[in-house]
């Protein structure tokens, strides 16, 4: 039921997906996962706590430059490792962390088996990755990739994309709340943060910009930007969060 991301944080970008996953623990949940994009894409997801997540993340060494993490409160599928996320399509080049419900996923997903995909879930939430995935396979850039599978989508969705080799967070919204983070005003690398509530990144930034429903927005180390269903970059104005974390 949360969504956290971030781009340019380098070294330190698991440690920041974790750390807001905490942050929206009020929200309530029942499974948690992060997915990091670097050469490929890497995903540590678990049912349970955050606790159990870290548990899972300890032996491993994972990192990238773009990351999202979701906490999970299921609708379509029981809370158990495989429905957690993020999920992957086919390749294990695309991830997708996804909050609310997806009316028309089963429509979707007959047609996404019947020409040759493969589910490893329940949910509503792994017919985006694998529409993305399809979108690719025709040739279509990451970002017009994933605008097409949310073109797709009925329902209520916040979303979030990585991509294998793209350092990138696309993400989009329609009745489920997304709020972008801004830290570019300070000496040194910008870096950008995407999440469900203020609190999963307000210890890293105070300068935010809410999303809208049918906006769309991309995240990198080079900025952010936000723009319409049809592509029109969209003037947001930058607020300032009046409380401290
Ligand atoms: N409908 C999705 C699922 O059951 C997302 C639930 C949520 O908002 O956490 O996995």
């Amino acid at each position: 039921c949360g969504i956290i991301g971030c781009v340019g944080r380098e070294d330190d970008t698991l440690d920041v997906l974790v750390h807001g996953l905490s942050k929206l623990e009020y929200r309530g949940y029942d499974s948690a996962g992060v997915a990091l994009s670097g050469d490929r894409v890497d995903v540590c997801k678990k049912s349970g706590k955050i606790e159990d997540l870290k548990g899972a993340l300890e032996p491993r060494s994972i990192g990238g430059a773009a990351g999202i993490g979701h906490t999970r409160w299921s609708t379509h599928g029981p809370p158990t490792d495989a429905n957690a996320h993020p999920h992957l399509d086919c390749t294990g080049d695309v991830a997708v962390v996804h909050n609310g419900i997806i009316e028309n996923y089963q429509s979707l997903r007959d047609e996404l088996v019947a020409v040759g995909h493969t589910f490893k879930s329940d949910t509503d939430t792994e017919v985006v990755p694998h529409l993305v995935e399809d979108a690719l396979a025709d040739g279509a850039d990451n970002e017009a990739a994933v605008r097409e599978a949310i073109d797709r989508l009925d329902g209520s969705y916040a979303v979030a994309v990585v991509v294998s080799g793209d350092d990138t967070i696309y993400a989009a919204r329609n009745d489920s709340p997304l709020v972008l983070g801004i830290d570019d005003e300070d000496e040194g690398r910008p870096a950008y943060y995407l999440a469900s509530d203020v609190p999963a990144f307000r210890d890293f930034t105070d300068r935010v910009v809410y999303l809208a429903d049918g906006e769309f927005a991309t995240l990198s180390a080079d900025g952010w930007r936000v723009s319409d269903v049809d592509g029109n970059a969209v003037d947001k104005d930058v607020d300032t969060v009046d409380w401290d974390p």
